[in-house]
């Protein structure tokens, strides 16, 4: 799986840091860091969780 972004709609929520913390870094005020774009399969409940959470839709998942 591969974590894509658009930072035009992040807004800095850091729910995704709250689901997968191994994943997204979001410093305050600042909009999210993803710290591994390709996660391991073992992390995809969290991966799976912080993008359907993410409140404006920023995030997306994309199979190889
Ligand atoms: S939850 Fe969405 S809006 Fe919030 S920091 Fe993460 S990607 Fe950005």
């Amino acid at each position: 799986m591969r974590i894509t972004v658009d930072l035009d709609l992040c807004q800095g929520h850091a729910m995704c840091e709250l689901e997968a913390p191994e994943v997204f870094e979001v410093p305050p005020r600042q909009k999210v860091r993803v710290l591994d774009p390709e996660p391991a399969d073992d992390l995809r409940p969290q991966v799976t969780a912080a993008v359907r959470y993410c409140p404006t839709r920023a995030l997306t998942l994309q199979e190889p």
